[in-house]
């Protein structure tokens, strides 16, 4: 399996929780929640959820103790490749600065790497807050820095409903003068418009963009760009975009011949992995091998890593089916 769409601090295990807490000596408050339950769902309070993971992980061996624990799990899953994503931004409170968080989780997935062989690499996010303009620019430098020795790609992620793409322009100007390669959360809680201000910023991929159905001409730009879109099933149906997986449109996205691909986003967070989020949708829309198959397939073609890695995940996909 690959994952192109995970987000660390929204995919620690309980064990990692507990581990994490006792190291940083910040005990476990149990009104704290960690997955969403019907009163976050109802108060729209989704992103509480993260504050104590993040909270976790502000040095350098928890960070890199986290991510390492996040892709031997993933291996142990059967996921090959994965992409995770976090915000360098957010764990920077006790001091570090965001290179020494990047290091840090770089270390963390080359450990599991040597002793797995999963493959991978950090997409790292940009953060839509208010005044927020240096943290990510920063943020931006780290991720050109470190593109291809273990940073794939930047995202931006965040509040889309309080803060629109256009507060980011310098962020995406930014993006764009140093050819970094860029996913965006867009189309999630907010509509079409917001897939097309991601498009015009320079995303090659879209975070989730489930209401970009609502416009035809977007559907069509989709198609004929070769966008992918980064579904999560589980995370769609928390965060209230949708109340039933029907309302995601899957197979009259894929009629259209918009090019999808599956990812859990928040493990812990939606209680899920990527194999349940698979069973979701199969249930909901009785998906032939097929069309499981051409999902792989559209994760490899659009996963942000090297030609020679793509070959390699082509081959390993190609055994798996045999
Ligand atoms: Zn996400």
């Amino acid at each position: 399996m690959i994952e192109l769409h995970l987000h660390l601090d929204g995919s620690l295990s309980k064990e990692d929780i507990d581990y994490l807490s006792k190291k940083n000596n910040l005990p476990y408050d149990e009104n704290t929640p960690l997955t969403v339950n019907e009163d976050i769902k109802r108060r729209g309070a989704y992103f509480t959820c993260f504050d104590y993971p993040i909270a976790l992980m502000q040095d350098e061996e928890s960070l890199e103790y986290a991510t390492y624990s996040l892709y031997k799990r993933l291996s142990k899953e059967g996921i090959f490749y994965a992409e995770v994503r976090y915000a360098p931004s957010q764990q920077i409170f006790k001091g570090l600065s965001q290179e020494q968080v990047v290091q840090a989780t770089i270390r963390g997935y080359q450990k599991a790497h040597k002793e797995t062989g999963i493959l991978g690499g950090l997409i790292l996010c940009i953060m839509r807050f208010h005044d927020f303009t240096a943290k990510n620019i920063d943020t931006i430098e780290v991720a050109r820095k470190y593109l291809g020795k273990g940073v794939l790609a930047l995202d931006i992620a965040g509040d889309e409903e309080r803060y629109p793409f256009a507060l980011f322009q310098n962020e995406f100007e930014l993006i764009k003068k140093y050819h970094l390669p860029f996913t965006a959360h867009a189309g999630e809680t907010m509509g079409p418009e917001n897939v097309w201000a991601a498009l015009k910023a320079g995303a090659t991929r879209i975070g989730h963009g489930i209401h970009a159905y609502q416009d035809p001409s977007l559907i069509d730009y989709l198609v004929r760009h070769d966008i992918l879109m980064e579904i999560c099933p589980s995370s769609e149906l928390d965060t209230g975009c949708v109340s039933s997986l029907s309302e995601i449109h899957l197979r009259d996205l894929m009629k259209a011949g918009v090019k999808i691909a599956i990812g859990a986003d928040d493990t812990m967070v939606s209680a899920t992995n990527l194999k349940r989020e698979f069973d979701l949708l199969e249930k909901e829309y009785r998906l032939t091998d097929e069309e499981i198959i051409t999902f792989w397939k559209n994760a490899i073609d659009h996963a942000f890593c090297d030609e020679p890695t793509k070959k390699t995940l082509r081959k390993k996909l190609s055994a798996l089916l045999k």
